[in-house]
């Protein structure tokens, strides 16, 4: 059996493009209303429909509409392999560890990392076979190139030193359980009170011990005249390296942007802090000189040394 995508609009009371696009997270391309899909297709985005709760924005003329919704990127429901030991590493940092033999085939080296550590390493590396390395092995860990990934991971800590590594991992894009992220979500629900897409402002010391800005939002997907906002979902952005860096879900798993750097030292500021968002927020304003609630430039002494305008400040107190 299989219906006409028109009875879904019917049915639905939404327009084509909003079920275009999640028919196309579904794996179902639809190009016009005519269109036939199978009755369990039919039911399955009907299903999405159901869980867009509500639009927000303004809905004037040429303006967009911000749709809500409930559901998770499909990123989220990839297996991961590698969910212990990444969370390991965010918890524990890579930790100091007695060296020990690896032996693979006829060669054997010391190394003080275990191999997921070692292909963590190598993935942030900036040399071509360090990344091919790791990319083989995170694709099929088929690791016939152990020993070569140890011997990259080894030298990197021989040239930049424990701490800077943390700076080096990198994780594949894979979802894994994370930390707890209620005060994130409870931070940003509040916010939505005064404005459809709320931020959080927090700094965090780079590599080389300056300040970077980042900017945690609901995730939005904008296609066509479309914005979906993922209620769901927090996206933190690098605002100073114009950069994602990962995905939360309110369930509290982490999908890290493929190729995202420093997500190691950012997620741990937040594991650390999960409890006082409100001082993190604060920080931001006090480390980059503008308002911790609303970004803009700070001018007078008073709101330098609070870290928040004579704006924001009054509404915090109302
Ligand atoms: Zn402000």
């Amino acid at each position: 059996m299989s219906k006409r995508i028109i009875q879904l609009i019917k049915e639905t009371g939404k327009d084509i493009s909003l079920i275009k696009s999640f028919a196309r997270r579904s794996g179902i391309v639809i190009s016009n209303e005519y269109q036939k899909i199978s009755d369990q297709d039919f039911e399955r985005i009907q299903k999405l429909l159901e869980e867009v709760i509500d639009t927000i924005g303004n809905k004037g003329k040429g303006s967009k509409e911000l749709y809500l919704t409930n559901e998770l990127p499909v990123e989220f429901t990839n297996v991961n392999p590698f969910t212990v030991l990444q969370t390991d590493i965010l918890q524990n940092g890579l930790r100091k560890k007695q060296a020990s033999f690896i032996e693979y085939n006829d060669k054997k080296i010391e190394s003080v990392f275990d191999d997921f550590e070692a292909y963590s390493i190598c993935r942030g590396l900036n040399v071509s076979r360090a990344t091919k390395i790791a990319r083989d092995f995170f694709r099929d860990q088929n690791i016939t190139t152990r020993i070569e990934a140890h011997e990259l991971a080894m030298s990197a800590l021989k040239k930049y030193g424990w701490k800077m590594l943390s700076f080096v991992v990198r994780f594949p894009p894979l979802p894994f359980q994370s930390f707890n992220v209620d005060n994130l979500f409870t931070e940003l629900d509040r916010k939505t009170k005064d404005a459809d897409l709320p931020v959080i402002r927090v700094a965090y010391s780079n590599e080389k011990g300056s300040p970077e800005k980042l900017e945690l939002k609901f995730y939005v997907e904008r296609e066509a005249d479309k914005t979906h906002v993922f209620k769901n979902v927090i996206e933190i952005k690098n605002k100073s390296t114009n950069s994602i860096v990962a995905q939360i879900a309110r369930n509290g798993k982490i999908v890290p942007s493929e190729g995202s750097r420093n997500i190691v030292p950012i997620i741990q500021l937040f594991i650390t802090n999960a409890a006082n968002i409100g001082k993190l927020q604060v920080n931001y304003g006090l480390e980059t000189g503008e308002c911790s609630i609303c970004g803009r430039e700070l001018t007078d002494a008073t709101s330098i040394k609070r870290g928040i305008g004579p704006v924001c400040i009054k509404n915090i107190a109302r």
